[in-house]
């Protein structure tokens, strides 16, 4: 028997219909990537970590325990006065199953739920997420004192001693934004609990938010070979008028219709299966100054910091690659890879340094680069003036191509990986163990774990340099066809 629980509930109320196919087809569902089993354990342990905030607190195993005897165990804790808190105290009403990360005893026989997140604050969806489990705790007739939340603070700076638990966390009282919301969830959750008993699937509930679902293929209410949701920043209000209309396909689209100058291009490109070249784009292109290096960083975060000075989630650069093109097209490669489970960030900032030159456009693409450079100025005030010069000569080949160009095969997408194979289909990173940032994050954090095996760190290192040397290639490539094109 399927139980409504928490995930089920949030899905369900972006789209029943995403609930559904949840439930009735776990097939289709994509499998877990490496990032995300690491963003989960990375879950698991921070939840663990905020019940040091409350000693004396007991456990409740959510492992090789059936579920009944999880409520029992609950149920016998809250009899015992002397528990102050219960971390996975469990709950059943009617169909409905909730797992409740910290409740604490309050006073006049009250409880406070804490739910805790490895966020840096509070989301519109976390109103639900903790006021699902209010109101199933209320429902058992339950007397609540607070809903709380708990993340992560963004501003703590880890010292390399322990984790202070009380500067790590924030907790914020939702409960008045609960209690507005009470009406919502009770009338979500009766529906809820109809859909996952129903055979046939619900009504969905179409909008924007279809572009990122994980049943978008397999979806009914999408056929379109070019959806209209592709259309560069397309809001909900535009997208809704033309699904009135009855269209689902850029193709489609009326020609008095409303666009931005951008869509517009964007829906002739896909009308004529062609290509848009801005007539700026040789201008452009004539400005920049050789030689050109082409520039890609990969890092690493944490939602716990392990370096002392900084902060969850504050990106570490470990690893730089460069190509470096003279004006006749000669080209040399250069890279770094940190060599030490040490913070990589100093080494990384020299290397750079001294490699780039002090003349020549530094080409990359999208804005990450630009943002890790400000923050080690920011981190390391002693490199500011060298990295603000280098910030200074920085050219971004993605937002270049926002501006100058489109191929109707993107399908709305500037990215990298989507766009090399359009216009350098030779060119991949299929033969690459590593393939995209996450895997390269990830190689990384094994690297740093002593436990990994010297021949796997080998394999690593090996696979990380490998990937970020593909990632500037790519980038000559994609440049080379783009500037081929004007001549
Ligand atoms: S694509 Fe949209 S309508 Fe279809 S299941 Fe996903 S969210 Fe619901």
């Amino acid at each position: 028997m399927v139980h409504l629980i928490k995930s089920l509930f949030l899905v369900g109320l972006e789209c029943p219909l995403r609930m559904w196919f949840q439930i009735k087809r776990p097939d289709l569902i994509p499998e877990t990537t490496s990032d995300e089993r690491h963003r989960m354990e990375e879950g698991i342990e921070i939840g663990k970590l905020a019940c040091g905030l409350y000693p004396g607190g007991q456990r409740i195993e959510t492992e090789n325990v059936s579920f009944d005897e999880a409520i029992a165990q609950t149920a016998d804790l809250m009899e015992d006065e002397s528990i102050p808190a219960i971390f996975e105290a469990s709950f059943q009403f009617d169909n409905v199953r909730i797992r409740v990360d910290i409740l604490v005893r309050a006073e006049n026989n009250q409880w406070d739920i804490v739910e805790v997140k490895s966020s840096t604050g509070v989301k519109e969806e976390y109103y639900y997420d903790v006021g699902f489990q209010y109101m199933v705790l209320k429902s058992l007739g339950i007397k609540l004192g607070k809903a709380g939340l708990m993340h992560l603070n963004r501003e703590y700076k880890y010292d390399s001693q322990n984790y202070k638990l009380d500067e790590l966390f924030s907790l914020e009282d939702l409960t008045s934004e609960v209690l507005e919301r009470e009406a919502v969830l009770a009338q979500n959750v009766r529906l809820f609990i109809e859909v996952i008993a129903a055979e046939q699937p619900p009504e969905p509930n179409i909008s924007t938010h279809c572009r990122a679902c994980i049943f978008f293929e397999h979806c009914p209410y999408h056929h379109a070979e070019y959806p209209t949701l592709l259309l560069p920043r397309i809001g909900k209000d535009k997208y809704e008028s033309l699904r009135q209309m009855g269209i689902e396909d850029i193709r489609d689209i009326p020609g008095d219709f409303k666009l931005s100058d951008k869509q517009k291009m964007v829906k002739d490109c896909v009308t004529g299966e062609s290509e848009y070249i801005a007539p700026e784009l040789r201008e452009e292109l004539s400005k920049l100054e050789y030689p050109l290096y082409f520039l890609d960083f990969e890092s690493f975060s944490t939602a716990l910091p392990h370096f002392p000075g900084t902060r969850p989630y504050d990106q570490i650069v470990f690893q730089w690659s460069c190509h470096k093109q003279h004006q006749d097209g000669a080209l040399e490669h250069f890279e770094f890879l940190n060599n030490d489970d040490n913070d990589p960030r100093e080494a990384f900032i020299k290397s750079l340094i001294e490699m780039i030159g002090d003349k020549g456009t530094i080409i990359h693409y999208a804005p990450f680069e630009k943002t890790r450079l400000g923050e080690l100025a920011d981190f390391f005030p002693q490199y500011r003036d060298p990295l603000s010069q280098i910030i200074e000569r920085l050219w971004d080949l993605l937002q270049f191509l926002y501006r100058n160009y489109y191929h109707y095969k993107m399908k709305g997408s500037y990215s990298i990986k989507k766009v090399l194979p359009i216009l350098v289909p030779e060119l991949s990173y299929d033969d690459l163990k590593i393939q995209e940032g996450g895997m390269a994050a990830l190689g990384y954090i094994h690297l740093l774990n002593p436990e990994t095996e010297p021949e796997m760190k080998a394999d690593i290192r090996e696979s990380l340099l490998k990937y970020c040397e593909r990632d500037t290639l790519a980038m000559v490539e994609i440049f080379r066809v783009i500037r081929e094109k004007t001549a």
